[in-house]
């Protein structure tokens, strides 16, 4: 089964986890580079983005996710994952920085404030079948999408919410809270076939 990593400094990885393990996944929680080193793919949860930065400097794993990404390991990043896969933060605060990876440029907190979370149906031809439920907290929007990156799912009104460059995929919104899995499937298809 595949070695599965949930980076697990702040946010929901406890969720993903789950929905990991539920497929067949070996998860580990990745918390520090030695952990990451021994995964074969990466999920980067939702949460905060700005104080996943901070911690992700801080416990010396910025870099090493960097090199990763870098090196072609499939990683999938929901909401603030996102926002940390991203080449670019239209509106980060102040000093801060993503992974990168993904060459989109992304607004966080797109739709407002937590009061603002909405939930809608998508339309996502890559998963095939009927329409994915999809949950949006703080939610990002993918403002541009570069060259190199492909859409894989818009709102009604155009606005991009999950991306696709290679082995890195994202999401504006969380399915690891809905039951449906076929995020995640599509993703251990590319964590198998790396
Ligand atoms: N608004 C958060 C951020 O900017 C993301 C919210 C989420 O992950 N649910 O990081």
């Amino acid at each position: 089964s595949p070695k599965v990593g949930v980076l697990a400094l702040q946010g929901d990885f406890r969720e993903h986890a789950a929905v990991l393990r539920s497929l067949g996944a070996d998860v580990t929680l990745v918390r520090r580079p030695e952990e990451l080193e021994a995964v074969d793919g990466l999920v980067i949860p939702g949460g905060e983005s700005s104080v996943m930065d901070k911690l992700s400097r801080a416990f010396g794993l910025a870099e090493p996710l960097k090199e990763a990404i870098g090196a072609g390991l499939p990683v999938y990043g929901t909401c603030a994952g996102l926002i940390m896969l991203a080449d670019s933060i239209v509106d980060g605060i102040r000093g801060q920085q993503s992974l990168g990876g993904l060459d989109v440029a992304v607004r966080r907190n797109a739709f407002g404030s937590q009061g603002d979370s909405f939930e809608t149906d998508l339309d996502i031809p890559a998963l095939g079948g009927h329409p994915l439920h999809a949950v949006f907290i703080r939610a990002p929007i993918v403002e541009s999408v570069g060259a190199r990156a492909t859409s894989l799912a818009a709102l009604t009104d155009g606005r991009v919410v999950a991306v696709e460059q290679g082995n890195l995929l994202g999401t504006s919104f969380h399915p690891e809270v809905t039951g449906d899995t076929r995020f995640h499937e599509y993703f251990l298809d590319k964590v198998r076939a790396a």
